[in-house]
């Protein structure tokens, strides 16, 4: 197990005095790293709140430019960075944030060709990709490697969050058997503070799942909504013909 330094200790003492955190959460933390796929309004948000917690390493993976539609919730990037990569502008701003953070930006997303390294290297992976397509290519990857997935998806005003355990939990293809048809990645809408909440959940749910701290989603569905502010949580179950996990 990693010792904690001075430095460390002192920055970080306010959440090792949470009770059942403690200095055994933080040194887990310090020996994990966690894929965050796309850092745009959700993927942001997570890679920061995981940097700020002290996890070791972070890889993220998020190609294409940035655009003004997305500076009301890409809160990583920089607003004079239009027409620039992603990747290097979140890249630069955890790295401000976080100088003890070790740092890898891919400026692709998650692809056939490179999911398999890119799952290969983290010890968990959080899915914040809105495309469906990336999603499940995740998905089967992680179920392959045997590696934890926070699974986040947002439409509109609401959110989900579950996380898939292999091989214990049913999978994201259990409930998406395939890229739904209505399904369009310019077609909903987003209000920035919407994926900022639920990227802060699914570092939470991540910094739960790598210290082994508190009770996480593994076989249930989170469900925020942020028109009425509720939260509901419901069961799901393994389809027994999934062919990822069935
Ligand atoms: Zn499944």
């Amino acid at each position: 197990m990693v010792e904690l330094t001075e430095w460390e200790l002192e920055k970080f003492k306010r959440q090792i005095q949470i009770p059942g955190f403690g200095e055994e959460a933080q040194r887990k933390l310090k020996a994990s790293s966690a894929l965050v796929t796309r850092v745009g309004g959700l993927g942001g948000p997570t890679a920061m709140w995981l940097a700020a917690a002290g996890i070791r390493r972070l890889v993220l993976a998020h190609g294409g430019t940035l655009t003004p539609s997305n500076l009301n919730r890409q809160i990583l990037m920089r607003g004079d960075g239009v027409g620039k990569p992603r990747a290097p502008q979140a890249d630069e701003t955890l790295r401000r944030f976080n100088p003890d953070l070790e740092l890898k930006a891919y400026g692709e997303d998650a692809k056939p060709h490179n999911v398999a390294e890119l799952v290969g290297q983290v010890d968990l992976v959080c899915d914040c990709s809105p495309d469906f397509g990336e999603r499940l290519l995740l998905n089967a990857e992680c179920w392959r490697q045997g590696k934890p997935m926070v699974e986040a998806g947002m439409n509109g005003m609401e959110a989900h969050l579950t996380t898939i355990l292999p091989p214990h939990t049913p999978c994201l293809q259990c409930t998406v058997p395939e890229v739904p048809d209505w399904w369009d990645p310019l077609g909903f809408g987003v209000l920035g503070a919407v994926p900022g909440t639920l990227g802060a959940l699914t570092a939470l749910e991540a910094i739960k799942v790598l210290t082994g701290f508190g009770e996480i989603l593994a076989g249930t569905l989170l469900v925020f909504d942020g028109e009425d502010m509720t939260f509901s949580k419901f069961a799901i179950s393994k389809r027994p013909d999934c062919p990822v996990c069935g």
